[in-house]
């Protein structure tokens, strides 16, 4: 098992900190990696300056890494085992606990609007599949053109995954986000195409409340990448926060190291407490990462 690299940050009054997802990014995208996030990380604190919440900063620094081809979230999604986009995301809102999720979406720009919508209407939390789908046509999201939104290495990783004969294994790139707002509120978003070569219908952890995705005012917020069936077993997200309720500044390194030790998984996770420390850990080899806050930035892989 790899060994855990961690960070944790200072506090600020406001902060995003994105993540470009936990696995081996090679060495000639790793600048477009860490780029991509502080892009993201930027424009979900602006968010936070001009007044916006941290639920507005999350979505608005996933949005932009779903609209990056270089992540497995929105245009360059990886492909399930029939060649096709089934998009997970979720987002949550720490002051009401309110959450939106979509899994198994097809081709739409941005499911972590989808996932948005979903919470604001404040009926069903997660929508799969046509159900997903028929909900976003009906709050105006228009389908995107498939073909338009598959990039050659996600063919290229399918292709590989294919003739390999290899099971679905985790591409990196999933994305997400948390934030913490001067009100000290906090707030989570993810977004994946999920794992290359996935089997048609399977659900990773991304889109469920407590797996990838979890935000509460009282702990804090996470989002997570890596083995999502390790995460949905482990419930990693709220075993993090829980953490940062505990009052663990090592919340992140101690929730990987559970994962590590209990079912020798790999992933990441980014978390921020509702004092407004952000933290990262990960125990893969790449992990895209940016932080913004009022006195900090910083972004790295
Ligand atoms: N956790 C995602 C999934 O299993 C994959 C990833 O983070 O790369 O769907």
């Amino acid at each position: 098992m790899r060994s855990i690299v961690s960070r944790v940050f200072p506090v600020q009054r406001h902060v995003v900190l994105v993540h470009g997802g936990a696995g081996l990014v090679p060495e000639a995208s790793r600048e477009a990696h860490a780029r991509g996030c502080l892009a993201a990380a930027r424009a979900g604190n602006l968010v936070l300056t001009r007044g916006g919440s941290a639920l507005d900063a999350a979505c608005e620094a996933v949005r932009v890494l779903e609209d990056d081809p270089s992540f497995n979230a929105g245009h360059g999604a990886c492909l399930d085992e029939t060649g096709h986009l089934a998009l997970d995301a979720a987002v949550m809102d720490g002051a009401s606990l309110a959450a939106g999720a979509v899994a198994c979406l097809p081709a739409f720009a941005n499911p972590v609007q989808i996932a948005r919508k979903l919470l604001d209407v404040g009926g069903p939390v997660l929508l799969a599949g046509e159900g997903a789908e028929l909900f976003a046509k009906t709050h105006g999201f228009v389908r995107a053109d498939e073909a338009a939104m598959i990039t050659t290495v996600a063919r290229e990783r399918l292709a590989e995954a294919k003739a390999t004969g290899e099971s679905a294994g985790f591409a990196g790139g999933t994305v997400g986000a948390v934030a913490r707002d001067t009100s000290g509120h906090v707030a989570a978003a993810t977004s994946t195409g999920g794992k290359t070569n996935k089997a048609k219908g399977r659900i990773g952890d991304s889109p469920l409340v407590g797996a990838g995705t979890y935000a509460d005012d009282d702990e804090g917020a996470a989002s997570g990448t890596g083995d999502g069936e390790a995460f949905i077993r482990l419930m990693l997200a709220r075993h993090a926060t829980l953490g940062l309720a505990r009052g663990e500044d090592e919340a992140a390194k101690l929730t990987i190291a559970h994962l590590g030790d209990r079912l020798r998984a790999l992933g990441g996770v980014i978390l921020v407490s509702k004092e407004g420390r952000a933290s990262f850990a990960r125990n893969t080899v790449t992990m895209g990462y940016a932080v913004v806050g009022d006195s900090l930035e910083e972004s790295g892989i």
